[in-house]
């Protein structure tokens, strides 16, 4: 008997009998499959909807969503941004791929073609075909090595290897060995003249010279491998719905599900509490998840979409930090609670449960910055915070910023009316405050000048610092002064969602009354929320941060970087000079915004108008501009965003702040730039602790306005 070796063999079938028993194996295992897709998909329903009526009405048009995820998954653009991953990540993926393909072009030859003539794959296609294939397997092999490598041997933190992961990997690692095993026996037994292009399979068979037999039947190891190999082909594809093998499907689903245009920093806003108030209706105003049974489908497939690689955690200010929180086993909690793998039972979990976590977080981005599976952490944290809110779980620190938002509007518990108490000191306060001042014509910006620098000293050195430098520039603009309110972040970031709104709605009319055409900022909290929030509210207005504005200022020449000249600010002397190097911390609210890099470019403009511009990570030069190591969107938080600069972490081993500051100080400088106010007093608190050296902490607006010639 002829045997073919690449194909089908049931030593005690005939040919015929063995493709229907193969078959009928893959149409059971497909059955498996779907059976566990739509047991996955059920799982998702939540909140009283299914999946597709969730994600279908929440955003459309499905076009860029669906490219997003095309894209995610073709050209693997997350998994391309680490090295590491993508170094085995990539050999997997493309590997797998093309191995599957290739067995679907032999399933067409054989099984298809085979009934309309003498169809065969040969000549110049067999040689690419097998030459490719045997490439894809190398590549498999090696992925899943490096992949196994780093689980087992060199076991990094954040990669806490999952047995089902292992499992996989194992798997995936004995089907490569398996497929050139019997790929070798074949060419053995088999040899044509174009076997060596099959070259690894070509070269192990040189091993089985003597063994494998071009007739007769073949040895009992040849067929209990072929079983196992192609067992494990069919194992895979059922586990594809039941194990952690879904985030092949499950994970550009996620991607799809979500719009791909809503900024990183954008909350989600549950309700439009104007909209309720006009309404004739009882409306019971619900929101934040209780437990994970009230999550949406969309939370939970994006929940289900988590791998456990890790990078958020390795990312996560608050697990650097030692707190009660990381943002992987938060997702991995969720997605066990779902029950939806291989033996999993869905489990109803409070939101109580998740306490320590949610607080612990600032919001800070880096982790829906690293996910590979584009999760919104920030969602869950904020949905969990709304429900504490909901079921008074809040403690004293937190009661009191809400209830001072309410009575002062500031979240320092200080009186409202010594918010401008600083502006007595501005000599020229009165030409810009809005009521005082006379204008002939609407003026072009509102500036939005912040509770902190109402209330911090150190911050309203800032405000005086934009002010002076928008005034040499011409700017038209005027502020609220004493009048202005809270803008509601801290509410919205606490979970507050109705207490925003209600200063939402106060702050919106203001800003209308002024006329202004614009906003502009310092504070990179209150631009995401004139940006994001407001807008979801039905108020739009161009909002800047004041960075990007006095950058733009200076490209047009209407301000010019220098050295000399003082604004009455710490940053005395020329910031910019070769004596004097500065690093720049990027608040995360702005990187991860994917707003400009106007600081950076404020910055490069004072060192190259003062000194050597060292626009470099490396410290070893004297003066001009560091940077970090982790900037841009990679940058690391100051600690005081999410609320945090108004209640204190208790289970904490060391302060982010102290983090961050260390790593600035790394690069040699003595003086940290910042352009948040946030940051600015995290920063300042974390350098007054150091012993033995002097820093400054300064605004970029301090810096040009230290610069600017007199
Ligand atoms: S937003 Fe920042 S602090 Fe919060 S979980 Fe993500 S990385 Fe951690
Ligand atoms: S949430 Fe995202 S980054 Fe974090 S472990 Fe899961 S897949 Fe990885």
């Amino acid at each position: 008997m002829d045997i073919d070796y690449a194909r089908e063999y049931l030593p005690f079938l005939s040919q015929r009998a063995t493709l229907i028993a193969m078959y009928a194996c893959v149409a059971v295992l497909i059955g498996v499959f779907v059976w566990g897709v739509v047991r996955r998909v059920r799982a998702y329903r939540g909140a009283g909807r299914s999946l597709w009526a969730d994600v279908n009405g929440r955003v459309l048009p499905w076009g860029p969503r669906l490219a997003r995820a095309a894209r995610d998954a073709v050209a693997q653009t997350k998994v391309r941004e680490r090295r590491l991953p993508a170094a085995l990540h990539l050999p997997i993926f493309y590997g797998m791929v093309l191995l599957f393909l290739g067995t679907l072009v032999v399933l067409f030859y054989e099984d298809v073609l085979h009934w309309f003539g003498d169809f065969q794959i040969r000549g110049l296609f067999y040689v690419i075909f097998e030459a490719v294939l045997d490439l894809a397997g190398l590549a498999l092999l090696v992925g899943v090595g490096i992949a196994l490598w780093r689980r087992l041997v060199t076991r990094p933190e954040h990669l806490t290897p999952k047995a089902s992961t292992l499992l996989i990997l194992w798997g995936l690692l004995f089907m490569g060995l398996s497929g050139f095993g019997l790929e070798a026996y074949r060419i053995a037994a088999q040899p044509d003249e174009w076997a060596a292009a099959a070259f690894v399979g070509w070269s192990l068979s040189h091993l089985l010279t003597g063994v494998a037999e071009p007739t007769g039947t073949p040895t009992t190891v040849y067929a209990v491998f072929w079983w196992l190999h192609a067992g494990g082909a069919f194992a895979l594809i059922a586990g594809g719905a039941w194990t952690g093998f879904s985030h092949l499907w499950v994970l550009p689903a996620n991607v799809a599900a979500h719009d791909p245009r809503r900024q990183r920093t954008a909350l989600t806003t549950p309700f439009d509490l104007a909209v309720t108030m006009e309404s004739e209706e009882d409306v019971e105003l619900v929101c934040g998840v209780a437990a994970t049974d009230a999550l949406a489908p969309a939370e939970r497939l994006a929940a289900d979409a988590c791998v456990a690689c890790g990078r958020c955690h390795q990312e996560c200010p608050a697990v650097a930090a030692g707190r009660s929180l990381s943002p992987r086993d938060l997702m991995q909690e969720i997605r066990t609670a779902l029950g939806a793998d291989l033996g999993g039972r869905p489990a109803d979990r409070p939101a109580a449960d998740f306490e320590d976590a949610v607080w612990s977080c600032t919001n800070c981005y880096a982790c829906e910055q690293a996910c590979p599976s584009r999760i919104r952490h920030v969602d869950y944290v904020l949905d969990v915070r709304r429900a504490l809110v909901d079921q008074n779980r809040l403690d004293e620190q937190k009661l009191g910023v809400l209830a001072a938002l309410d009575r002062n509007q500031n979240p320092y518990k200080l009186p409202s009316h010594e918010r401008a108490a600083w502006l007595a000191d501005v000599p020229y306060a009165d030409e810009v405050l809005f009521g005082a001042a006379d204008f002939d014509e609407p003026p072009e910006y509102l500036y939005w000048l912040g509770c902190s620098a109402a209330y911090d000293e150190r911050t309203s050195l800032v405000a005086r610092a934009t002010m002076d430098l928008l005034r040499a520039a011409g700017v038209r603009f005027v502020t609220l002064g004493p009048a202005e309110p809270c803008c509601g972040e801290p509410a919205k970031r606490l979970g507050e969602e109705g207490r925003f709104q209600m200063l939402a709605l106060t702050v919106i009319e203001m800003v209308k009354e002024t006329g202004a055409r614009k906003v502009v900022t310092h504070c990179p909290h209150g631009l995401n929320v004139f940006l994001h929030e407001y807008r979801a509210l039905g108020f739009e207005i161009p909002a800047l941060h004041h960075t990007e504005l006095l950058a733009e200022l200076v490209r047009d020449g209407r301000l010019r970087p220098g050295v000399g000249g003082s604004s009455g600010s710490e940053a005395s002397a020329p910031a910019g000079s070769s004596s004097a190097a500065i690093v720049y911390h990027e608040p995360c609210n702005l990187a991860r915004a994917g707003r400009p890099a106007a600081a950076l470019e404020l910055l490069r403009a004072v060192v190259a108008a003062g000194g050597p511009a060292a626009d470099t990570v490396a410290p070893a030069r004297s003066g001009g501009l560091r940077l970090p190591e982790r900037q841009g969107v990679r940058t690391f938080c100051c600690g005081g965003g999410g609320g945090n600069s108004f209640y204190q972490v208790e289970q904490e081993e060391r302060r982010i702040s102290g983090l961050r500051l260390e790593e600035l100080l790394a690069t040699g400088a003595d003086r940290v730039v910042v352009s948040c106010p946030f940051c600015l007093t995290m920063l300042r608190d974390a350098a007054g602790s150091l012993t033995g050296r002097d820093v400054d902490v300064l605004d970029v607006a301090e810096v040009l306005s230290a610069d600017r010639p007199s």
